[in-house]
């Protein structure tokens, strides 16, 4: 985050969730004990103090492969969370950002969270079409979907997520509809238009059940598939040169998000500039 102090934080590790295409469910049941781990909320605003106090820290990107709001039991972390950030006195004085299922967003609760420094919502959307998010096992619906970017932007947050304009299950019809999707979230020029293509990495599900289907290509180190239309390969091949240059690293579509996300942050932090530099705040109830 250009010239702010930033630094990546965890506030817990793992998903219970088995989206196929994700591997971090494989991964972290590979060593004992849980899957899913929660920081207690006092060890979380210590850290974020600690980083404002001894390194000047004022962005935080929390880095938890799904922040922990999924259940009652979630909201009252969040609660908690949220008490001790205002005890702390951080607010206005640190903004954070975090990654979550889009199902998690409800107006009250993410308002909540804004209100305490909540900036940047990055959301793994997948899929516009109701098949895809099956094939995915995402186990939520396109109106889910609309629904949480609807409510982020209301609430005037900034909106980041991934999205997998090709699937498995592609035909060229579902990819009409993909784009649909996109322009119905991003045609107001508040978020850019970000897709990729799944690819069927190691450890996860829908790897194994595309070899079973012999459609499986490439390696560990550059896995492909086939799609079911032969003819969306060829396709999928002849728009992929045509995108890059503009969707890809420099390209037009990537630096227009990036302005975008480093002018809404430096409107957030202005505010934070404002406030005095000397910190206090107490953390250790
Ligand atoms: S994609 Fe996200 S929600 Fe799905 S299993 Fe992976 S971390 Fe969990």
């Amino acid at each position: 985050m250009g010239g702010f102090p930033t630094f990546p934080l965890l506030a817990s590790r793992g998903c219970a969730r088995r989206c196929s295409f994700c591997s971090i469910h494989t991964f972290y049941q590979s060593a004992p004990k849980k899957v899913v781990r929660v920081r207690k909320p006092v060890k979380v605003v210590e850290e974020m103090l600690y980083l404002l106090q001894h390194h000047g820290v004022r962005v935080i990107l929390f880095q938890d492969d799904d922040f922990p709001l999924w259940d009652p039991a979630g909201r009252r972390w969040a609660d908690e969370l949220v008490g001790r950030i205002y005890d702390a006195g951080l607010v206005d004085r640190m903004i954070w950002k975090i990654s979550c299922r889009a199902e998690y967003v409800e107006y009250d609760l993410f308002r909540k969270l804004r209100d305490a420094g909540l900036f940047l919502v990055y959301m793994c959307l997948e899929s516009g079409t109701e098949q895809g998010l099956k094939v995915l096992n995402k186990e939520m619906s396109v109106a889910e979907n609309v629904a949480a970017v609807r409510t982020l932007k209301e609430l005037e947050l900034n909106v980041s997520y991934d999205f997998m304009l090709f699937d498995p299950s592609s035909t060229f019809e579902s990819v009409r509809e993909n784009v649909l999707f996109l322009k119905n979230i991003t045609g107001d020029g508040r978020a850019a238009a970000l897709f990729s293509r799944m690819l069927p990495y190691g450890g996860t599900p829908i790897r194994d059940a595309l070899k079973k289907e012999g459609r499986l290509r490439g390696d560990l180190t550059r896995p492909d598939y086939d799609f079911l239309d032969l003819r969306l390969n060829e396709f999928h091949r002849l728009l992929t040169p045509t995108v890059r240059p503009w969707i890809h690293r420099n390209g037009l579509n990537y630096l227009l998000d990036c302005a975008w996300d480093e002018f809404t942050t430096v409107t957030r932090l202005v505010r934070v500039w404002k406030v005095p530099r000397n910190i206090g705040g107490r953390c250790n109830r």
